[in-house]
């Protein structure tokens, strides 16, 4: 038997910035379709005219690019309205979408006296009852109507690749409106044309959505499609378990890009956060590739530790070799021949890589000197006896053993002062492996 291609998408609206939780969706969708030789697909969810921007479209192509997320085909829900219209007829036709004319006011009012009841709040399908002339003087009085997928009062099952069995009662859900009365088509219908059309194996996407899915597996079945497997993995919560939405605003790709997170500790990060896996230093992507499998991941809310990421990250760029970092080097403003003695020397010790800049203007031009008044005679005495140039990998540890014997230092006594009056920094790399480095400063 073949076995279709896998094909994933991500499917995002551009009406905002990309934060960690979408990322977590997008980088699922990518491995999926990577594990299996499939086509990942960029889906711009599009269909809000007011409130999509190219802006976000933008920066969100951006962001996949700066993480490596690279896709295969690039999908705009704006530029198939065709395709969703034609839907919209087959179902009408079918009798499955059918308009009302509630304004928002009457159905809140609606819901209310359900509620008062101890009823649920699921709409009362009154439209239905409506003859055609009452539509049309409904028409003419309010405009257009909205449009309903007249739902089949059904238990929908599906099996979940990470939530296993899942039965929606469609019975206790309200009939979907999948057009609004200015014709704007919604996502519930554009994503199952979208998904049909596309030939989508596999939809994975936030938990937010296990009730959407039953109602669009009846959408997919009205349309004689056949609907793609699903896979909802669970919200990311704060360290404390709380909700993370109120926090997401600061947690936008970009903005941890501009905080130095490193794009590849970023992905491997989210490719195993709450999975079976341990989260690692993985800078090969084809390892997380191999070793991803969706049903690694569970139910369960899973914590998400911006401090945590951040400690990731800098473990990830101290694993860095130079070879891996060369062609970054131009974007931190250091110059490409810069000697991998330095990012040898440093790399083990920065929190972000764009620390690289100081540490080469430091070798390149020297600094002021730091010295606390109670070490200045110390420090002096000190630069009296540094060895002649050149200073090799050996030469931090005999000036230092020569010192603590002339003067008795030692420790932190001993080293710190110097480190101070060499770097103009309390703290830094391997005074061994920099000391040779800043032999030049200054020199020109
Ligand atoms: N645009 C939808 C969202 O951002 C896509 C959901 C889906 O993947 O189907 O929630």
């Amino acid at each position: 038997m073949d076995v279709p291609m896998t094909v994933t998408r991500f499917a995002p609206s551009p009406t905002g910035y990309l934060h960690v939780g979408n990322l977590r969706t997008a980088v699922l969708n990518w491995l999926l379709a990577r594990k299996n030789g499939g086509t990942f697909i960029l889906r711009i969810d599009d269909t809000d005219p007011e409130r999509s921007r190219e802006e976000y479209a933008d920066q969100i192509r951006r962001d996949l690019e700066w993480l490596g997320l690279t896709w295969d085909r690039e999908e705009r829900q704006s530029s198939r309205l065709e395709r969703y219209h034609a839907a919209a007829d087959r179902l009408r036709e079918a009798g499955r979408l059918y308009e009302c004319f509630e304004t928002p006011t009457e159905l809140d009012l609606k819901r209310k006296k359900q509620l008062a009841a101890g009823r649920p709040p699921v709409y009362d399908r009154s439209a239905l009852q409506l003859s055609d002339a009452s539509k049309a003087t409904l028409r003419a009085d309010r405009g257009p109507g909205h449009w309903r997928f007249l739902l089949d009062r059904v238990e929908v099952r599906f099996r979940d690749l990470i939530r296993g069995d899942q039965r929606i009662d469609a019975a206790s859900l309200s009939d979907p409106v999948l057009i609004r009365a200015d014709g704007q088509f919604l996502y519930t219908l554009a994503s199952v044309v979208d998904d049909s059309d596309m030939g989508v194996t596999h939809v994975v996407r936030g938990a937010d959505h296990v009730t959407n899915s039953g109602t669009q597996t009846q959408i997919f079945q009205a349309l004689d499609a056949e609907p793609p497997l699903m896979a909802h993995n669970s919200l990311l919560t704060d360290a404390d378990g709380g909700a993370l939405s109120k926090r997401l605003g600061t947690l936008a790709l970009k903005d941890l890009r501009d905080q130095g997170i490193e794009p590849m500790a970023l992905v491997a990060y989210m490719a195993r956060l709450g999975s079976s896996l341990p989260v690692e230093v993985i800078t090969d992507p084809t390892v997380l590739i191999d070793t991803f499998e969706i049903g690694q991941f569970g139910l369960a809310p899973t914590k998400f530790d911006p401090a945590d990421l951040a400690q990731h990250s800098a473990k990830t760029l101290r694993s860095l070799s130079y070879e891996a970092v060369k062609s970054r080097l131009s974007d931190a403003g250091v110059p490409s021949d810069m000697a991998p003695a330095l990012w040898e020397a440093v790399g083990p010790n920065l929190d972000r890589f764009d620390e690289i800049a100081e540490w080469w203007a430091l070798c390149r031009h020297g600094t002021d000197p730091v010295v606390d008044p109670e070490d200045a005679a110390y420090v002096k005495e000190a630069i009296g006896m540094l060895p002649d140039r050149p200073w090799d990998t050996d030469t931090w540890g005999a000036w230092t053993a020569a010192l603590k014997e002339a003067t008795g230092r030692k420790g932190r006594g001993l080293f710190q002062p110097l480190r101070k009056a060499l770097t103009g920094r309390a703290h830094g790399p391997d005074m061994a492996l920099l000391l040779p480095l800043l032999q030049r400063a200054g020199d020109g």
